[in-house]
């Protein structure tokens, strides 16, 4: 058997929103990843598509000026979800159970070349 590599991949990509470009991370969910940590992507993932996290917590996306402000300077947008602190989706639960099982994020970013952030 070989080692697992305990590597959560995931690559930065430039979406649409509105009009406006988003920046988005789409991370890949590796089977042998603990429950904790696939359960923590799969649900950043589906919030992110679904607009609303099942912790309730909705996808907040910036207001129309912000939007064509950014897109006059080539700028990239961000959304953001305030999950529960007892969401798995957290930044702080997935940090700590990336942690705790020795996992590690390898994040590729050429998706974003000749973007500003
Ligand atoms: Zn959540």
């Amino acid at each position: 058997m070989s080692a697992i590599e305990k590597t959560v991949r995931a690559r930065m990509i430039v979406d649409e929103l509105r009009g406006a470009p988003m920046v988005r991370l789409v991370a890949e969910l590796p089977d042998a990843a603990p429950v904790a940590i696939k359960e923590g992507l799969a649900r950043r993932a589906a919030a992110e598509r679904d607009g609303r996290c099942d912790c309730g917590a909705p996808l907040q996306t910036p207001l129309r000026p912000r939007r064509r402000a950014a897109l006059k300077r080539g700028q990239l947008l961000r959304g953001r979800i305030d999950h529960t602190s007892d969401c798995p989706a957290a930044t702080a639960a997935l940090e700590a159970a990336m942690m705790e099982h020795g996992w590690s994020l390898s994040i590729d970013m050429t998706g974003l070349r000749g973007w500003s952030l």
